[in-house]
């Protein structure tokens, strides 16, 4: 059975070496956990997806890096920050590529034994951007950089930020045409809960943009009424056959929960 290491374990390797654990490490004890799901720990970006790096690289093997952009800046660690990165190793499988939009909870792939490991479980890292914990091996012998935070700690201490009314917004796309508009709806859905609550969007340029005429930027609240459990957004989409960058056949608005904020990503893009 494999055992956990949590962040900043000092770790004696087979070889005698010794270093500090820059990750934690989840695992269902008592069990295989091979293959189940691992999910992403909040909304955001994927900005890396390494494929079996071996022992020789960082170890990481199967491995995914997401970019999640805080409310606000925070002091942390001495620093002010605006966003951090969450990073899960060893994965067996890969459901995401880079430059994907996903929401809190979506499924990243699953756990593995990939890489330099020594059994089937998730390395799970916390790293405030701009350092992007891919060039790391997961352990440092001088302990843990201060861009480095205990994962379980930070998360307990962000829990609050949509927790309480948690939401989940649907992707969607439209044939864009050569002129005239469209209307794109997306579906946004209450995880858990009955009360009533409100949660404010917008629309945020991506590949697309307000002052190309792509799109209508549009923002306002969603009011869940208790036992409300779907609201919609609707956004209104420009025809053109101007913009080589939007192929007239399709357009596509990701969008992601911030919090209590939505913002829809405006452009075009494929999964
Ligand atoms: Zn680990």
């Amino acid at each position: 059975m494999y055992s956990g290491q949590k962040f900043n374990d000092l770790v004696t390797f087979s070889n005698g070496n010794k270093a500090y654990h820059l990750g934690e490490d989840r695992n269902a004890e008592g069990r295989d956990d091979l293959g189940d799901p691992v999910y992403a720990a909040s909304n955001g970006e994927v900005v890396a997806v390494v494929s079996n790096q071996g022992s020789s690289t960082t170890g990481f093997g199967n491995c995914v890096v997401i970019r999640h952009d805080l409310p606000h800046a925070e002091l942390i660690n001495g620093k002010m920050v605006g966003s951090v990165y969450s990073l899960y190793a060893h994965l067996a499988t890969v459901g995401v590529s880079e430059g994907e939009i996903v929401s809190i909870g979506y499924q990243v792939g699953t756990i593995g034994d990939s890489g330099y490991s020594e059994g089937p479980h998730l390395h799970f890292e916390i790293a405030l951007a701009p350092t992007l914990p891919t060039s790391d091996d997961g352990y440092n012998p001088l302990g843990a950089p201060d861009k480095w935070v205990d994962p379980s700690d930070f998360i307990n201490q962000h829990r609050t930020l949509g927790s309480t009314h948690s939401v989940l917004i649907s992707d969607a796309q439209i044939s864009e045409g050569n002129s005239g508009t469209q209307t794109m709806t997306f579906t946004v859905t209450r995880v858990g809960g009955t009360e009533a609550f409100d949660v404010s969007y917008a629309t945020a340029d991506g590949t697309a943009s307000v002052t190309d005429g792509d799109y209508l930027a549009t923002s306002g609240t969603l009011h869940f009424d208790t036992n409300v459990n779907t609201q919609t957004i609707s956004v209104t989409i420009n025809g053109d056959t101007t913009n080589s960058v939007y192929p007239p056949t399709r357009t596509r608005l990701k969008a992601i929960l911030v919090t209590q904020h939505i913002y829809i990503f405006c452009g075009w893009g494929d999964r």
